[in-house]
């Protein structure tokens, strides 16, 4: 029966439930509503009662509402439904609602209490753990877990597919099953980092299959805790490297072929350069003679055009020596100290008279610098820019020669308005025998002389680059430290 105290009681048992609870008629409107729903929904209690109880129940979940009011209005009672809800916000909640009706004196049923119990966090880790166990199925490395005395706890199917073992024969067994019998130690080692709660990263071993196979494997083993952060065990992801294995063994032994072979092709062009030499010098020496006693004669012209090309020769055959010396690492300086001003203006002249098409303009604001490098071996440098900016700018006619002096370097720049690099070639260019593609039949060369340039610069503790845009020119730059 209910008396004033049993009453108090029961307000009281209302206002300090851990769940909602809301009493409303059977036209929906909210009657009470106590301070866990206000918790739970975020209607405080002013804002709720007298409104429908439509305002904490999502469009898409009316329908369902309607059908358990309707049991409800039977007589029934409904317990533990999960069913989502909304609060204040508009956010979705899950929650677990049992639902009784209200009977007047006459056993009419005159409204309906609802008992709600938010179960949003719980659905949400219901949810983790489906994903996660969803994760692991579909793994394709081996995921285990077993204690801290080695007994596999867990087996997931990637596992099974890698070792060959179905989770029912792992399971319980001790680890030792995958290991080889040399490689035990490591077992113990493992696990003596798992004891310390250290984690054992991409560690590269071996394992055996059911089969007996030896397979490689990199396995990261994490210490696993229970809730009170002891450590009870340890997990295992494992992949199989073989195939990585192997292919790191084969590309090993190609990189020590290709290393063999391009040592004997360094050898094979130093052996060839220099022997070429020799009698090249002396054809050279010949014609030099000859072209001095027949200078006035009508077949002089021979022997110049035949003298041209020998030239060419030769320096072809001093730029591959350079090559293989750099390669040998034999390549020396020879360093002076020099005013690097006239040293500029005599190239740019000599350059000046041999090229009718060009104008080469040199521009110094300082009428001074000393420098200390191999003349020869810079004046190589400065030559290779120069006829390189005349040779790739044949519809133009100015080449510019700027020299800029820092505290610390002198910075020299060339400038043409020639056919330019596209993009993806520029860091190439510095680089052995790179040619640009498609130039071979308009311009000739050898792709070396910037290798060289660059190894020459940074012997000198400089640097050598290029800003350039295909079809619009341009700028080749080079430092050396100043005195
Ligand atoms: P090459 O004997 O071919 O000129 P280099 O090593 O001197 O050899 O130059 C390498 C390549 O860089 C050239 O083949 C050319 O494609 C490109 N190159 C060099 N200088 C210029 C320039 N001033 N303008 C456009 N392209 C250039």
């Amino acid at each position: 029966m209910e008396t004033p105290e049993n009453s108090s009681k029961l307000s009281a048992i209302v206002q300090s439930s851990e769940d909602a609870i809301i009493s409303k008629a059977l036209d929906g409107t909210i009657k009470s509503w106590n301070p866990a729903a206000e918790k739970i929904f975020g209607f405080t209690e002013a804002e709720a009662v007298g409104k429908n109880i439509s305002i904490i129940i999502p469009e898409e979940m009316r329908k369902e509402e309607a059908g358990i009011i309707a049991k409800v209005k039977n007589g029934e009672r409904i317990e533990h439904y999960q069913t989502m809800r909304r609060n204040k916000n508009g956010e979705r909640i899950f929650i677990a609602l049992s639902v009784s009706p209200i009977k007047n004196d006459e056993g009419n049923v005159i409204g309906v209490s609802k008992i709600a119990r938010d179960i949003t966090k719980q659905k949400s880790d219901e949810q983790k753990q489906s994903m996660l166990a969803a994760i692991i199925d579909s793994s394709d490395d081996a995921i285990i877990s077993k204690d801290l005395n080695g007994i596999i706890m867990s087996w997931n199917p990637g596992a099974e597919k890698i070792f060959g073992y179905s989770e029912k024969e792992s399971i319980g067994k001790h680890i030792s099953l995958i290991i080889p019998k040399e490689l035990m130690d490591e077992e113990t080692h493992i696990i003596s980092n798992i004891r310390a709660g250290k984690k054992v990263s991409h560690f590269e071993t071996v394992r055996i299959t059911k089969d007996g196979r030896k397979i490689n494997i990199s396995l990261t083993v994490s210490p696993v805790k229970d809730r009170n952060n002891n450590i009870i065990g340890a997990s295992k992801i494992a992949r199989d490297i073989t195939e990585k294995a192997e292919l790191d063994k084969q590309r090993k032994l190609l990189t020590k072929q290709l290393q063999e072979l391009n040592n004997y092709k360094d050898e094979f062009m130093a052996m060839a350069s220099h022997e070429l030499k020799t009698p090249l010098t002396v054809i050279k020496a010949n014609l030099q003679i000859l072209e001095s006693k027949i200078r006035t004669d009508s077949r002089a012209d021979f022997v110049n055009k035949a003298l041209k090309q020998v030239n060419k020769l030769s320096d072809l055959i001093s730029d591959l020596l350079d090559v293989s010396k750099i390669q040998a690492g034999i390549f020396e300086l020879n360093l002076t100290t020099f005013d690097m001003v006239p040293f500029l203006t005599e190239i740019i002249d000599g350059i000046q008279q041999t090229s009718t098409e060009h104008v080469l303009v040199f521009n110094s604001d300082v009428k001074k610098i000393i420098i200390t490098a191999d003349k020869d071996r810079l004046e190589q440098v400065v030559i290779n820019i120069l006829t390189n900016a005349v040779k790739y700018s044949p519809n133009t006619e100015d080449v510019q020669v700027v020299v800029s002096l820092t505290d610390k370097k002198v910075v020299v720049k060339v400038t043409d308005q020639g056919i330019g690099i596209a993009e993806e070639d520029l860091d190439k260019i510095f680089t052995r025998f790179f040619r640009v593609r498609g130039l071979a039949s308009t311009f000739s060369g050898s792709g070396i002389g910037l290798y060289i340039s660059s190894e020459i610069i940074k012997r000198h503790g400089g640097n050598i680059w290029v800003e350039s845009e295909k079809g619009k020119g341009s700028d080749f730059y080079f430092s050396i430290p100043v005195d």
